[in-house]
């Protein structure tokens, strides 16, 4: 079958395809442990499957507006003003399938053509392969590890050009676990008031996942001046263990929301009804559920953090949001495993710690960083210790 140019130049998602290559062999029997594909191992709250049961008893089982119900439109309204302090009316909010298509959809709706769009390096896998999709051209920022991976004023400003039109933030990120303090968005926001034709898309996925007192804080918040030119997307799927359900919502500029409809509308409609009526018990319900996860995060990144910073020197930070960490390998790259195998990348290097020690982790290169890998500690104690030993074994045998 013939199959496009566009569809030929994107890389498939390696955080996806590596989740559902641990799926496979534990379904084959294989004893993998999965720190590859973010997802919180806790279930649904009761509360929200309760609301889904309900939804689905009382028949709201057809299609709803593209946009998403008005009743959940209504709560997320509710949630950025009570949240945030950010008012938005309803028709410029749009619910969709996971923060994913959303942001998909805002590149589809709105680059022409090689525009460009600023993605600080490390990012997550899908942005530059959506920028792509969409036509344009990701111009990847390399952000030093010693600012924690975050782009300064300085290297925004270096990297605009005429053809620049959105810039990505992602804070909490997705692999480092950084948080962009008020004043760094603000140092960025004082970049982009001399540039009016740049637009910025902050995903805030993991907005609720955050630790050592830090507090999470979004750039049209701090600069509502610029309100109108941020798209603030945030989902279901990190803080509420919703990853399944697929509901994500994005608020911002009138005209780009109803593009962003118009798309939608052509392409998967609505999301689901019955998780859009989670969705709403979700986000007008009691959040105590959350206070209990963080601080099983939080110990599960200490935990982890505690036992592998001995065999990786230069893994020294303690993330402070999400629930990844990214950890410098580059020191066991060249070498040689059990005197049979060289490492030559990091690639190699979780291959071989599957294929071995079956721990399954994701290479930096696929978040535009080699020399490192993400782990995922949103899994069991258990699971996560015993991941730590295979990890310290795999890494003592490398000469
Ligand atoms: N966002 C998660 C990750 O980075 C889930 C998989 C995906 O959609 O990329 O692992």
């Amino acid at each position: 079958m013939k199959l496009s140019k566009k569809i030929n130049n994107i890389l498939p998602s390696n955080t996806v395809v590596l989740g559902q290559k641990a799926r496979e062999l534990i379904s084959l029997g294989k004893d993998i442990i999965q720190l590859g594909e973010g997802e919180p191992d806790f279930n649904t709250p009761d509360h929200i499957i309760n609301a889904a049961l309900d939804a689905m008893n009382k028949g709201k089982t057809k299609y709803t507006n593209v946009a998403g119900t008005q009743e959940l439109r209504k709560v997320i309204k509710k949630y950025f003003e009570d949240e945030y302090q950010l008012s938005y009316q309803e028709d410029q909010i749009v619910v969709g399938n996971g923060g994913k298509q959303l942001i998909f959809n805002a590149l589809l709706a709105s680059i022409d053509p090689g525009e460009e769009v600023i993605i600080p390096s490390p990012y997550w896998v899908s942005y530059p392969q959506m920028v792509s999709f969409a036509d344009g051209t990701p111009i990847l920022v390399t952000c030093p590890s010693n600012n924690n991976f975050k782009i300064t004023p300085k290297l925004l400003k270096n990297h605009i050009n005429k053809k620049t039109i959105w810039l990505i933030l992602n804070s909490p990120g997705n692999p480092t676990g950084s948080v962009y303090s008020e004043k760094e968005l603000i140092d960025l926001a004082k970049v982009l008031r001399d540039y009016p034709y740049i637009n910025v898309i902050c995903d805030d996925i993991y907005s609720k996942i955050i630790y050592d007192n830090e507090s999470f804080v979004t750039l049209a918040q701090v600069a509502p001046d610029l309100k109108d030119r941020v798209l603030t997307v945030n989902g279901l799927s990190k803080s509420y263990a919703m990853t399944g359900w697929r509901i994500g919502y994005a608020a911002g500029n009138r005209s780009l929301i109803n593009a962003m409809i118009k798309l939608q509308g052509q392409s998967t409609t609505n999301a689901s009804s019955i998780s859009q009526a989670a969705a709403v018990a979700a986000l007008s319900g009691s959040k105590k559920f959350l206070d209990d996860w963080i601080q099983k995060y939080h110990h599960r990144r200490n935990l982890t953090f505690d036992i592998l910073n001995r065999n990786f020197p230069k893994f020294k930070i303690k993330p402070k949001g999400a629930f990844y960490h990214f950890i410098n390998c580059d020191c066991f790259l060249g070498k040689i495993y059990n005197s049979e195998k060289k490492i030559n990348d990091d690639i190699d290097f979780c291959k071989y710690l599957l294929e071995y020690f079956g721990v399954s982790v994701v290479p930096g290169s696929s978040f535009g960083c080699s020399g490192y890998f993400r782990l995922c500690y949103a899994k069991s104690e258990t699971d996560l210790k015993k991941a730590c030993e295979r990890i310290n074994k795999f890494v003592s045998l490398i000469k």
